[in-house]
């Protein structure tokens, strides 16, 4: 297997809190890694590198893991600019939202849906983002959630199936009829294609029972769980993300102290999305509440038409610290370590011996320029599997 020393590495981030500094950063100053086919090999002192078959200098460049971004909604058509607008100006718009965005999906081909998500991924790689998960629900019919989460598989392992993300049009006037399909011929038309599934528990989407069955049937399956939960107002998503064992719980805008006591028992991480209150202009989620209660929090951008076109896990991580008071260093690691754990990875968001070799090589001696200076491209090279990719 060919070796390959990454050298003159100014500051590595390993997230492994055994290395460097003993922070949960795993800060090393004037290090190296080498790397072994897909994999990291060796992490350390450059000092003390071992030889390897070929070297690429990061100039004393900061090297961070490869963001993990847990939350995006990538199989769509069209944009929705022109509501964004309207919201910015003030004005109301039409409640159409997310049924928009279905009708545009459900006119597409199945070669512009793959396009449309290999522009958007190509466009994250090129952010630093290495892992990404992607759900469908702008189908909202057997067949049209059952390409949708086909689709997504052609990118990503970390596949959801959000079926349940509103009652498709259809069926305006009887949800339980729409929650009996979402469970019965759409799970079985995608479950060859879904590690995931999801459900956006929210007053005008799925009530909590809804979202226990949902996920019930989804379990059944055997598809993991993970929920969009309180994002409009308090109400039970949290509840039953701790009840199911949901990996994440995505959102968490409106938390009570009880919620948070709840996901740090429970070990469920809360995934926050600023982007969303961002592009929205909401007020942001309580990171440091979450933190002080001993929550786990992860960081991820939600990039879908709507609430939120971005798809930078640096602004989210400057977002994160700017506007919800998280330390650079808390914002790096839940926008890395923290999204791994919110898909149940163990071999991403790190960079220690065997975990795959993901990183990005910034354009900056610091990751604290990532919150420091917003805006500006910052992310020099990206490796995923020890591929430089962008
Ligand atoms: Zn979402």
């Amino acid at each position: 297997m060919v070796s390959v020393l990454l050298d003159n590495i100014g500051e590595l981030v390993t997230n492994d809190a055994r290395s460097g500094d003993g922070s949960p950063l795993g800060l090393l100053r004037d290090a190296a890694l080498v790397m072994e086919g897909d994999r990291v090999a060796w992490v350390g002192e450059r000092r003390s590198a071992p030889a390897a078959d070929a070297l690429v200098d990061a100039s004393g460049a900061a090297v961070i893991p490869g963001f993990v971004d847990s939350h995006a909604h990538l199989v769509f058509a069209g944009d929705r600019a022109d509501e964004f607008a309207a919201r910015m100006e003030g004005r109301p718009y039409s409640a159409g939202g997310i049924q928009t965005t279905v009708a545009a999906t459900r006119a597409s081909s199945d070669e512009m849906l793959a396009a449309n998500v290999a522009r958007l991924v190509a466009e994250m790689h090129r952010q630093g983002t290495t892992t990404v998960e992607i759900k469908s629900g702008y189908g909202l019919t057997v067949a049209d959630e059952a390409r949708s989460v086909a689709i997504a598989a052609q990118f990503t392992d970390e596949t959801t199936y959000l079926g349940a993300h509103v009652v498709a049009p259809e069926y305006a006037d009887d949800p339980a009829a729409y929650v009996d399909l979402v469970t019965g011929p759409m799970l079985e038309a995608v479950r060859p294609f879904a590690r995931w599934i999801d459900v956006f528990c929210e007053r005008g989407a799925f009530d909590a029972d809804q979202a226990r069955a949902i996920l019930a049937a989804g379990a059944a399956a055997g598809l993991q769980a993970r929920i969009h939960a309180n994002q409009l107002g308090h109400g039970p998503g949290i509840g039953i993300a701790c009840e199911v064992g949901a990996a994440a719980a995505d959102h968490c805008t409106f938390a009570g102290a009880d919620d948070l006591d709840n996901l740090a028992q429970a070990g469920v991480v809360a995934t926050l999305l600023p982007g969303v209150e961002f592009s929205t202009r909401s007020p942001y989620p309580d990171a440091r509440a979450m933190l002080a209660a001993g929550v786990t929090v992860a960081l991820a951008t939600d990039c879908n038409p709507g609430s939120c076109y971005t798809s930078s896990m640096p602004l989210c991580v400057a977002l994160a610290v700017r506007e919800m008071r998280m330390s650079p260093a808390e914002a790096l690691w839940s926008a890395t370590a923290g999204g791994a754990q919110a898909l149940r990875r163990d071999d991403v968001g790190a960079l220690s011996v065997g975990r795959r070799a993901d990183f990005a090589v910034l354009a900056a001696p610091s990751y604290l320029h990532l919150a420091y200076r917003p805006g500006v491209p910052l992310i020099g090279a990206v490796y995923r599997g020890g591929q430089h990719i962008a």
